[in-house]
């Protein structure tokens, strides 16, 4: 079976990591509006929110059910909100992504659980301003354990501590001097989640993107919205956004950045 899967040719992998991504995206649906709620992510099966009849698991293909139904719920005619075959198809592309960029080695499988977890995050972070523990504590673990597989236990565990550190520094200043929570605690066990998996050099990485991407964002708000500096924007989709760069072209960035460091030959 391993055998067979390492000797498909690439695309097909890519494929398979399509259509598994549909489905991982169909769950991320039910985590994204039942975590926050602290309801089980396996009982009940998936009901409509209006009339609450139970979809059947025909009427529960990503994405093409959501078409075959013009988005209404079969029973109640409801419209479902298209976010829901959006986020399915978004996790479809991101898990092509993985297994594209992957290939069938463990790298694939650490990152076929974080980058839906991310979209995850995304989602409730922007509906709830909240990153939730069930997700970030685990997250330190895997994130201890994976990013030990990748970078080594001291790497892993430094990124731990410097990127959750940095963040508990910069919250616990700014609540000292403004006397409110600037940064929540979601965000600073993120960060040493991401960090542990990531290693000392990504997270920093992680830390400039998500910062970088943030101030543009509050910055084009501010423009064009009633956004002021004492609005809200979550953090959580912008470093979900920085680790998943990171992922993907961390190590180049990185290098090549180092590069314009180093004096060119003469
Ligand atoms: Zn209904």
């Amino acid at each position: 079976m391993i055998e067979n899967i390492s000797n498909l040719p690439p695309w097909t992998f890519t494929l398979i990591g399509f259509i598994f991504g549909l489905m991982v995206g169909s769950f991320a649906n039910v985590c994204i509006s039942r975590l926050p709620k602290k309801e089980s992510i396996a009982f009940p099966a998936s009901h409509c929110p209006k009339c609450n009849t139970p979809i059947h698991a025909t009427d529960n293909i990503p994405i093409l059910s959501y078409l075959l139904l013009k988005g209404q719920c079969r029973s109640c005619k409801v419209k479902i909100s298209p976010i829901y075959p959006a986020i399915e198809l978004v996790t479809g592309l991101l898990m092509a992504a993985v297994f594209y960029r992957f290939g069938f080695t463990w790298e694939c499988l650490i990152f076929a659980i974080v980058v839906p977890t991310l979209v995850i995050i995304t989602m409730i972070d922007i509906e709830h301003q909240i990153i939730p523990d069930i997700i970030t504590l685990p997250g330190i673990i895997f994130g201890l354990a994976a990013g030990s597989y990748l970078n080594g236990w001291l790497d892993s565990v430094l990124g731990l501590a410097l990127g959750g550190g940095f963040f508990w520094i910069l919250a616990e200043g700014y609540f000292r001097l403004r006397g409110q929570m600037g940064m929540g605690g979601g965000d600073i066990k993120y960060i040493a989640a991401a960090g542990a998996l990531m290693g000392w050099v990504q997270v920093l990485f992680i830390i400039f993107i998500g910062a970088l991407a943030g101030g543009i964002f509050g910055g084009i708000g501010m423009g064009v919205q009633k956004l002021n500096f004492l609005s809200r924007i979550p953090f959580g989709p912008f470093l979900a956004l920085a680790t998943l760069i990171s992922i993907f072209f961390g190590n180049s960035i990185v290098d090549w950045y180092l590069s314009l460091m180093t004096p060119p030959p003469l």
